[in-house]
């Protein structure tokens, strides 16, 4: 009898029937499982540097992560990839292998990168056989996380916190006193600077703010309490210091090993999700750090990280097997930025440079950004781009496919309806960086055209559109409201 409720609540999920799902109590039901997706044969392209890059091995491995939750009515997934931006037509067609085989609903699932600087490519049009090859196994293996997670749907109870961990994270981009800011790519002067050098003489002020919070959403085993699955969000970029050659799923990968180890269980997933990391990396800017080893860094941040989502999870009060689920996703159309007749003939002009000598003299990556405005001008006018909200009871997820600015992700968490609030960058898709339209007028590197793809005020329009979704969810699922 309960098997066949649970089934018919399956069916009310799917959109076959509405009414009659009151009538069984909400109880919340959650998987995961982890797939290894780490590469097997070399050389493979690791996009992440201005230089090309190869990889001819992997130090530690990759996986889809996924946790599938079920409340009777709405069945969602989230996978946190290691990867450095899975491309959204890779995301669309494991989406579609898994719905098939499972039955979730395509824009029920959130697929986002970890944005590890050392992972294959994953889409190389003109790449090597192992790149094509690579592909494959990225589609196949997000699909199986989906799947196994969905197979492993046990009773669950989940609940949500936050601590912080400042030290980790700083703004990229900074005022430098005067006379310091060198040329930009295009010969002009902006007016910050991404990753100058430390010194306390080019040193002015960060040109923007940190999130220093780790935010999670913890799943028990709703008949044994044991910890069944953890999604962390920290809005750092990544921290590197990984050998050439080497694939590395970085400290996303160290965290999830060190939260398994914390919480035991053989069938535990601990995932790290970006938060909002565009502009936020793990350089010490003020303070000089000693120097590390390889991957020194990585554990250091990885055991920080871990305890500190291990003291957020001791802060929830209770994992409430009657939270609610809800999501929703939309496409939204932004245009495209392009070049102006001006940067057109520049850049023109910068390719028409054959002596040696004179190129020398171009501004650093003059050449790089004149193939760049090239190309702007031969893209499509608009992009289409999905963006989603999840509810899980008390917790708002929002998922970007951009690499979003810190204050992107402060000012969703201050405006949401939901008592707490998580935000996934580079989710779905990736199409460059999503600064404001205040940092826009700072310049630098992540609002250069050819970096930055879309209007200047897409933040805005993006951050409208989730906080309507926001309410949308709020509205059907009252009870997330009570603080
Ligand atoms: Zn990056």
């Amino acid at each position: 009898m309960k098997q066949a409720l649970l089934l018919f609540a399956m069916v009310v999920a799917l959109g076959v029937a509405s009414q009659a799902s009151e009538q069984a109590a909400p109880k919340l039901r959650a998987g995961a499982a982890a797939v290894d997706i780490t590469p097997k044969v070399f050389p493979l392209h690791m996009p992440g540097l201005f230089t090309a890059r190869m990889a001819d091995s992997a130090h530690d491995p990759l996986h889809a992560r996924a946790l599938v939750l079920d409340d009777g009515e709405t069945v969602l997934a989230l996978v946190v990839v290691d990867n450095i931006g899975v491309v959204q037509s890779v995301c669309d067609e494991a989406k579609a292998v898994a719905s098939k085989q499972c039955g979730i609903a395509v824009e029920k699932m959130l697929v986002a990168s970890t944005h590890t600087h050392t992972g294959p490519n994953s889409s190389v049009k003109d790449g090597t056989v192992p790149d094509v090859e690579y592909r494959k196994l990225l589609v196949a293996g997000i699909a199986e996380s989906i799947v196994r997670a969905h197979g492993a749907l046990r009773p669950a109870g989940a609940g949500a916190a936050a601590s912080p961990l400042p030290e980790e994270v700083s703004n990229r981009r900074w005022f430098l006193k005067p006379g310091k800011m060198p040329l930009n790519p295009f010969g002009k002067m902006d007016k910050v600077k991404m990753n100058p050098s430390r010194s306390p003489d080019v040193l002015d002020r960060p040109a923007g703010p940190t999130d220093p919070d780790i935010t999670i959403l913890s799943v028990q085993d709703a008949k044994s309490g044991k910890p069944l699955a953890l999604l962390a969000n920290y809005s750092l970029h990544y921290v590197g210091g990984v050998p050439e050659g080497m694939i590395s799923a970085d400290y996303f990968g160290e965290f999830a090993r060190l939260m398994h180890s914390r919480a035991g269980g053989e069938d535990f997933v601990a995932m790290m999700s970006n938060g909002t990391s565009g502009d936020i990396n793990n350089i010490s800017f003020l303070v000089a750090r000693p120097p590390r080893k390889p991957f020194e860094q990585i554990q250091i941040v990885a055991q920080k990280a871990a305890e500190t989502a291990w003291r957020a999870h001791a802060t929830i009060e209770a994992h409430r097997q009657d939270a609610r689920l809800g999501m929703i996703q939309r496409e939204v159309t932004l245009k495209r930025r392009r070049p102006t007749d001006e940067q057109m003939a520049a850049a023109k002009a910068v390719l028409a440079v054959k002596d040696e000598a004179e190129r020398d003299k171009l501004p650093r990556l003059a050449e790089a950004y004149a193939h760049r405005i090239l190309s702007a001008a031969e893209a499509s006018e608009t992009v289409t781009v999905p963006v989603q909200a999840l509810g899980i009871g008390e917790l708002a997820v929002c998922a970007i496919p951009f690499e979003t600015f810190a204050e992107i992700g402060l000012d969703l968490k201050r405006r949401s309806p939901f008592p707490r609030t998580m935000v996934i960058s580079i989710a779905n898709g990736t199409n460059g960086y999503l600064p404001t339209p205040e940092q826009h007028e700072l310049g630098g590197y992540e609002t250069w055209l050819g970096t930055n793809r879309v209007q200047e005020d897409a933040s805005v329009i993006l951050t409208d559109n989730l906080l309507e979704m926001l309410a949308e969810l709020q509205k059907s699922s009252p009870e997330s409201a009570a603080h």
